[in-house]
């Protein structure tokens, strides 16, 4: 949790991040998926996060914790 300004409360709320992961790219067959491993492999490792998906596919989101409006925050200071 973390204070952050909410355009709808008018204030700093305590927000609540949520990772939310993309729809894939790739298609759900089983080639499908393997290039997706190897994409995923042979990409940087640094910007793998645990459980496999990578941050190119995930989208970052502040929650705000009174009237739970979601702001999509890709830029967070976390990975810069
Ligand atoms: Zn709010």
């Amino acid at each position: 949790m973390s204070k952050r300004f909410c355009e709808v409360c008018g204030s700093d709320t305590e927000h609540k991040e949520v990772m939310k992961q993309k729809p894939s790219k790739y298609g759900k067959s089983k080639k499908e998926q393997f290039k997706a491993f190897l994409d995923g492999f042979f990409s940087s490792s640094s910007t793998s996060i645990p459980g496999g998906a990578s941050l190119e596919l995930t989208d970052r989101y502040i929650v705000c914790a009174i009237c739970g409006k979601a702001t999509k925050e890709n830029h967070g200071s976390e990975f810069q």
